[in-house]
């Protein structure tokens, strides 16, 4: 038997090791850079509606997405109003200043497709990007706070598109609830007022603009239940519902985020240029099979679909619904998970920089990851497989770091059009630097900061206009070639194993949407087993270490939504360990 620890400093070692060759981050940067913390287990129970729904990470997004469908307004037109609202109060994990990924099922033509709005890399930068003057990888926190790791928003012209396609209201009744509470100002909440206490230490209180936004006058963060109103980002919104996404790529908004980006210490090399040449890209999805259903998501550059689609095509064969929810089902998910996690290590990034292959979801590629699980015994750490294509093996493996600024939403308009989508600004609070009262993301330390490694280039390593890795796994399950599930979570890399216990817990067990993401988080990202620290996660990592997991007992916070569109009716669930909500009708 393997041992059993439950302790910070163990957890940060350990996540280390999960995430192979550490490259130039201390177990200690790690730890930092750890998902948020829970505040609070709230018992909850799935949501059920007849016409329409959305779920979303915080009450006020949710009620003007509510709105909006209730006008007649569509799922883009729904997802348009959250975003610019979550923008304004959950300001930490996504908005204006970052990017993300929508998968939009337009029920006219029957189709799903995919939204890839991630942020792009400088054209200017390149693989040094993230090296000292020795050659050596900056720290995580020294490479976050400042303009440097901030790239092109990719959000505010996803919105654009998605209502130029799909959207029924006007766009600037769209955008104006979040002008009017950005003017009104909303109260803080407990999970916003952890999050800045929280953030301060960590360079939060770096730039003016953000200290004055975050911090009373005397320094000290806001606390729960203060008002706090926001007459720049009203401003912003204004310009945004009067002129659409041009003023952030071509005017002033946009000149505002090169000066922005030009911080003291760590200073960004965005030009006018690279917001101007932005494009959201619309992309296939990527799905696998799995029990009859086909799972479908987001493709490069984000590893989410790829990843949660090769652990379920090893599982497929597995009968997990005869093993049931329980120990043995979470030892064969994790075992699952590490084969996966050495595979994208080594070949997953921007599929427009690097060849990607195809051969990462083949069935037979998969069956034969699979023979390498032991039912009884964890393998310890997975060696990435050999995927039948040319150029497999040009790569060296990356690192991981779970993260914790990002947010997910599901949506179904009285239409049947619907939305997944899993945005983000990265970090908490993104890079820290604030302009016309939202903040730029850090993306671009979503890359490697190492671009090579044993002589070998790193697949994820940061290039001129290039899009970083993300492992953002917004989802989409389809039944008889029409949705059953959407789901997706923030988490950083753990977002990939919430999303895949999830499909599990929904479609082998049939579990109810709420009691699905209830359940205990597990993940690993080819290390450890990390699980969730709650009564059940400590009973079920007792028997994993019995298997020969190394087991460590963490919060792990997710942030899941879901929507399943039963025959009838939809069924929603929120997670508890944020403070989003459902509503619906
Ligand atoms: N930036 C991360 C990614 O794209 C997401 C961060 C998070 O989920 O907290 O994978």
């Amino acid at each position: 038997m393997r041992r059993l620890v439950r302790s910070a400093l163990f957890t940060a070692a350990a996540v280390a090791a999960a995430s192979g060759p550490v490259l130039g981050q201390t177990a200690a940067t790690l730890e930092q850079a750890l998902p948020e913390a829970t505040q609070a287990l709230a018992a909850r129970e799935s949501v059920e509606a007849r016409e329409f729904m959305v779920a979303a990470a915080h009450p006020l997004a949710v009620e003007v997405g509510h709105d909006i469908l209730a006008r007649g307004g569509s799922a883009a037109d729904a997802a348009v109003a959250v975003q610019a609202m979550l923008t304004l109060v959950e300001p930490q994990s996504s908005g204006l200043g970052g990017g993300g990924f929508l998968l939009y099922w337009n029920a006219a033509t029957e189709s799903l497709t995919t939204f890839d709005a991630r942020e792009r890399a400088p054209a200017a930068a390149d693989e040094g990007y993230w090296l000292d003057a020795e050659g050596e990888p900056l720290s995580f926190w020294d490479a976050v706070v400042g303009g440097r790791s901030v790239g092109v928003p990719g959000t505010p012209k996803l919105l654009e598109v998605l209502h130029a396609r799909h959207g029924r209201l006007p766009w600037a009744d769209l955008i104006d609830p979040a002008i009017a509470q950005a003017e009104e100002g909303f109260e803080v909440s407990p999970r916003l007022a952890g999050a800045i206490a929280d953030a301060q230490e960590r360079g939060l209180d770096t730039f003016d603009a953000t200290r004055d936004y975050f911090f009373d006058a005397e320094g000290a963060p806001l606390a729960e239940g203060t008002l706090l109103r926001n007459p720049d980002l009203a401003r912003t919104l204004r310009l945004y519902a009067d002129q659409g996404a041009a003023p952030f790529y071509e005017g002033a908004i946009a000149r505002d985020i090169v000066a922005a980006v030009r911080t003291d210490t760590n200073p960004g090399i965005l030009e006018l240029e690279d917001l101007a040449s932005y494009e959201v890209i619309e992309r296939a999805p990527v799905c696998v099979e799995y029990r009859a259903h086909e799972v479908c998501g987001m493709g490069p550059p984000s590893s989410g679909a790829l990843t949660v689609g090769q652990i379920l095509g090893m599982l497929e064969g597995f009968d997990l619904r005869e093993i049931g929810p329980g120990a043995e089902a979470a030892h064969l998910l994790l075992e699952a998970g590490r084969l996966a996690f050495a595979d994208r290590a080594l070949y997953m990034a921007d599929a427009d920089f690097v060849s990607m292959p195809e051969g990462l979801l083949d069935r037979d590629y998969l069956r034969d990851r699979a023979a390498l699980i032991d039912p009884e015994t964890s393998m310890g750490q997975a060696e990435a497989g050999d995927p039948p294509w040319e150029d497999a093996h040009l790569r060296a493996p990356d690192s991981e770091r779970p993260r914790r600024g990002t947010t997910h939403f599901v949506i179904v308009d009285r239409y049947g059009d619907m939305v997944s989508a899993t945005t983000t600004i990265e970090s908490g609070f993104g890079s820290r630097v604030m302009t016309g009262g939202f903040l730029l993301n850090n993306e671009l330390t979503d890359f490697s900061f190492r671009p090579e490694a044993d002589g070998q280039p790193i697949a994820n390593r940061v290039e001129g206009g290039k899009r970083p890795r993300s492992s953002m796994s917004p989802t989409v399950v389809l039944r008889d070639g029409r949705p059953a599930v959407l789901v997706g979570s923030p988490g950083g890399a753990a977002i990939i194993g919430y999303t895949a216990a999830a499909i599990i817990a929904i479609l082998d067990w049939q579990m109810d949407p709420q009691a699905a993401i209830d359940r205990p988080n597990m993940v690993t990202l080819n290390g450890p087993s990390i699980i969730e620290d709650t009564a059940e996660g400590a009973e079920l990592a007792e028997a994993l270490a019995a298997m020969g997991h190394e087991v460590s007992l963490r919060d792990l916070n997710s942030g899941l939504h879901v929507i399943v569109v039963a025959e009838d009716r939809l069924i929603s669930a929120a997670d508890i360990r944020r403070e989003g909500a459902v509503r619906g009708q």
